[in-house]
């Protein structure tokens, strides 16, 4: 999805209900605090299937209205990724507006964890871009709705590697499709992005054999696991026409787009990204008509969120590992009704967790 410009007649008109990317939510909430300097949304999308869970995203945004949009298209994608991962969640996310590196302190966190509390557990917070686990360590001392915390004090730490082996059980389902093996040995992989998760994803390619090529902005990043797993480097945006089997974004949203669909050369597209189609409608359907397989995001990215709910529910580490390779299937099953019904691939998704959450809000009445 797109974040809109909106024009001031707009947003005279209707300043939150108005925006592109709202979506029936049921719930923003604006945190202000003067002491500490916080300023920060939490968007609740939907609570049909439980509480809403979802990262809090620490980021230096344009413009308050691009934290708003980013909030809203972030909490409502978290929405269908829970209800097909099959876990009692709703969709929820928080941004906090400011720079990580350099405006984050524990007293903010802290603060925020106190907005986050007096939602009484409708929302849940966790790690998203520009957090990490001894954040959420932080905000649990003022409230209990927090995952992802250290599993020093009960929690199930880093979310990124289950994720990582998420996206390649993804990734390997789609690979099943597109070529009739779901072999990676000798496929050549650009995995875009090589943070926690893009690591964990390229770990994976190469033990089964895969030849991958990373692509980073951070090239002290590219050298430590070029050496680390012989991956070959490629450097700047000129990526997207290079001789690949399969494009793994793992870094930003909304890179499948015109321009880039115009010059891809893969026949798989299965990555971490959140909305890495700029436009859902038109850009499923390009794909389809050029024959991609695209794997649709909150489907195989769905590893982070199974590894939080296992602190919520109690699962065992086998459990999720269980639960997380059950993205195969599930993305096997999407291609398939993708191709019976003539949809792409992610409204073939959509449909089925829009489904589950209809057939929920039947049965709560
Ligand atoms: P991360 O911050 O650890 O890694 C992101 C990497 O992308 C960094 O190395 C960064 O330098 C690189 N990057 C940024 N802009 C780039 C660009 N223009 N071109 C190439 N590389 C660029 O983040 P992560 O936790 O690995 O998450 C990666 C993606 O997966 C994010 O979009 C995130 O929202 C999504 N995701 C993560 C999880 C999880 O469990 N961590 C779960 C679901 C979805």
């Amino acid at each position: 999805m797109r974040v809109k410009t909106i024009d001031s007649k707009e947003l005279k008109a209707s300043p939150v209900f108005g925006q592109l990317s709202f979506d029936n939510h049921e719930q923003i909430v604006f945190c202000n605090d003067e002491d500490t300097g916080l300023k920060a949304i939490i968007g609740i999308h939907n609570t049909t299937l439980g509480p809403a869970l979802g990262g809090t995203r620490m980021w230096q945004y344009n413009s308050e209205w691009e934290a708003l949009n980013d909030v809203l298209r972030l909490s409502r994608g978290m929405t269908f990724k829970s209800a097909i991962t099959g876990v009692n969640l709703g969709g929820g996310k928080a941004v906090i507006i400011g720079d990580a590196k350099t405006q984050k302190n524990d007293k903010l966190m802290r603060r925020f964890g106190e907005f986050v509390h007096s939602l009484s557990g409708k929302y849940i917070t966790a790690e998203d871009v520009g957090m990490a686990t001894h954040d959420m360590d932080v905000i649990k001392e003022v409230t209990p709705h927090v995952v992802g915390v250290s599993e020093s004090l009960g929690g199930s730490g880093n979310p990124s590697p289950l994720t990582g082996y998420g996206v390649y059980m993804g990734m390997k389902a789609a690979t099943k499709y597109k070529f009739g093996t779901d072999s990676l040995e000798g496929k050549k992989v650009l995995v875009q992005g090589v943070g926690n998760v893009g690591e964990a994803v390229v770990k994976h390619i190469t033990e089964e054999g895969g030849h991958v090529i990373i692509n980073d902005i951070n090239e002290e990043r590219l050298e430590e696991l070029s050496k680390k797993y012989g991956a070959k480097i490629v450097l700047g945006s000129d990526i997207y026409g290079l001789d690949i089997d399969i494009y793994s974004p793992c870094a930003l949203g909304a890179t499948v787009n015109d321009k880039t669909i115009a010059q891809l050369k893969a026949k798989v597209i299965a990555g971490s990204a959140n909305n890495q189609l700029e436009d859902e409608v038109k850009h499923g359907q390009m794909l389809r008509e050029k024959g991609i397989a695209y794997a649709p995001d909150f489907l195989i990215n769905a590893g982070g969120i199974i590894n939080v709910y296992a602190e919520l529910v109690g699962y065992t580490k086998e459990e999720s590992k269980k639960r997380a390779e059950n993205i195969y299937n599930t993305t096997l099953d999407i291609f398939n009704l993708s191709e019976k019904e003539d949809i792409t691939t992610h409204k073939a998704a959509f449909n089925i967790a829009q489904n589950i959450i209809d057939t929920r809000k039947r049965e709560n009445k």
